[in-house]
């Protein structure tokens, strides 16, 4: 389809729509459905308005996944009640604004934990399948979409498909982790996961440099649920890549003696203040520190204060408070600034294959203090290899990396970070469109196999002959390459 300017509707209904880091924001008509026919109706109005449509749940990605700066943007965070829940199967049936939070909060009185979160706890259902999220967990227990059963899709014609591994194996696999491309999810079911402990047993462990970082994981992988490193990106030479390691596992049956508090939600809420501040407020406090001295001095505190926690027995920590550290700070981006579009901060998340990465991330470390823009945050993963047609996933690992961004930094750090692509493509790496703000087009060739994108294409041209369903991120990757799309 050819977009034209959207025609004018309702004043209350055009929204400016953010990427969550707020480097990018777009002006566009928000519809909210609140069904099936709703949705409908949202792909028949925007084909009247002669403007494609761009999938949102809940804006947490952190570029232009859920942007749609050429047309119209459907959220579906109102759809967002929970089907069918049962206790004795751990299995929830869920509609696709569910969110991880409302998932966990159901399911964790009755034993029950979701198998895969992200770091935060307010993506949607929808939102984690179409990015195909993953967790601290990614090397045991694979990604968000290997828990789902199966799920219905509302396809641009109107057709709603049920998908699961079993009946329609290809759409399964090519719409989890597709991009919000192919269809718009209605509804999910999902298995969770048995836990005796609303608590994780953690142990931190202090490397001296990205190999002993790497090494103290590759030696937790086999008894670990939960592995997550954290880097100090300012140091240079012998101390290049030194970090933290928090390695986690679940109570064994018996272990917890009284699981019934543990599993409660109230046991789980984050506390409501951070280093004695209302949890509210502590944005401003970093707001403060948010510049290269002052992030130099937090990184190196956090680094010295591992020397405590790493001497220690390991402990008990809430599941909630492991798995959303960042959602402790709410708002935590406003340190960064508040003017979108402007200020804000990309993130640079790259994946690359076990041989490859400690020498790729060293790299990628020493030319970001070489280009003096140092990421403030760097969270390290390890990852296994999934089914899904367009997945991010390699055996090896991913490295993200949190940048400032300024109206003065912007074009050299968009810059820097494309010189930083290359180095992972070349290395065999992979990329992530929820933290993706920089590849251009024919990225996606390059770390997707032939077959998998060209199927994928294929898909996309049968469902979505009149290309309906597009972002600017869609946009972006795939110029020249679908309907409806700049060069098409
Ligand atoms: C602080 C923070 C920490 C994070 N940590 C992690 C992490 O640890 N691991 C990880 O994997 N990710 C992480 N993320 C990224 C986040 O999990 C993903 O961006 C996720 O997709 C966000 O879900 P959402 O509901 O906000 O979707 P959105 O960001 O709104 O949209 C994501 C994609 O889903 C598509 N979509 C939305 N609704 C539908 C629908 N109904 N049908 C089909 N497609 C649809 C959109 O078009 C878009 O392509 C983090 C994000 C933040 C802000």
């Amino acid at each position: 389809m050819r977009p034209r300017a959207p025609a004018a509707g309702p004043l209350r209904s055009w929204e400016l729509v953010e990427g969550w880091g707020m480097a990018v924001a777009a002006p566009a008509r928000v519809l909210r459905p609140r069904g099936v026919d709703e949705i409908r109706a949202a792909f028949a109005q925007a084909r009247r308005d002669g403007v494609p449509l761009g999938l949102r749940g809940g804006g947490n990605s952190y570029g232009d996944a859920a942007l749609n700066s050429r047309g119209h943007v459907l959220d579906i965070s109102r759809m967002d009640r929970v089907l069918r829940w049962d206790p004795a199967t751990g299995l929830a049936e869920l509609e696709p604004g569910v969110t991880v939070r409302q998932l966990w909060q159901r399911s964790l009185p009755d034993g029950w934990w979701p198998r895969v979160v992200s770091g935060t706890m307010f993506p949607t259902m929808a939102g984690a399948l179409a990015m195909n999220v993953h967790g601290k967990n990614n090397f045991a227990a694979g990604t968000f979409g290997e828990a789902c059963v199966e799920f219905d899709l509302v396809l641009p014609s109107g057709e709603v498909r049920t998908a699961s591994r079993e009946r329609d194996p290809d759409l399964f696999h090519a719409a989890i982790g597709g991009l919000g491309l192919l269809g718009c999810f209605s509804r999910v079911v999902l298995h969770t996961h048995r836990v005796h402990s609303g608590d994780l047993l953690v142990k931190a462990l202090r490397g001296r440099d990205l190999r002993e970082v790497m090494q103290l994981m590759e030696q937790r992988r086999a008894t670990s649920d939960y592995l997550v490193g954290w880097l100090d990106g300012f140091p240079r030479g012998e101390a290049a890549g030194r970090g933290l390691v928090h390695a986690a596992r679940y109570l064994r049956p018996g272990e917890d003696a009284d699981p019934r508090r543990t599993l409660a939600v109230g046991y789980q809420e984050l506390p409501p203040y951070v280093l004695g501040f209302p949890k509210a407020e502590v944005w401003r406090v970093l707001r403060r520190l948010n510049n290269d001295a002052g992030m130099r001095a937090v990184n190196a505190a956090k680094w010295l204060a591992g020397r405590v926690e790493a001497a220690q027995n390991p402990y008990r920590q809430p599941l909630a408070a492991f798995s959303f550290l960042l959602d402790y700070v709410p708002n935590w981006k406003y340190a960064y600034g508040t003017e979108p579009g402007r200020h804000g901060l990309i993130q640079f998340q790259s994946f690359v294959p076990h041989a490859a990465a400690h020498d790729t991330f060293l790299e990628l470390l020493a030319r970001c203090r070489g280009e003096r823009l140092v990421p403030y945050l760097l969270v390290l993963k390890r990852h296994r290899p999934d089914p899904f047609w367009l997945t991010h996933a390699v055996d090896g690992w991913s490295l993200a990396m949190d940048f400032k961004l300024t109206p003065d930094n912007r074009a050299r750090l968009f810059a820097h970070a494309r010189a930083m692509a290359e180095l992972v493509l070349a290395a065999g790496g992979r990329f992530y469109g929820a933290k993706d703000l920089v590849l251009g087009a024919g990225a996606l060739a390059r770390f997707i196999p032939t077959a998998e994108l060209q199927r994928f294409l294929d898909l996309k041209r049968r469902l979505d002959p009149e290309g309906l369903l597009q972002t600017d991120l869609s946009r972006r990757l795939l110029a020249g390459l679908l309907p409806g799309a700049p060069g098409a």
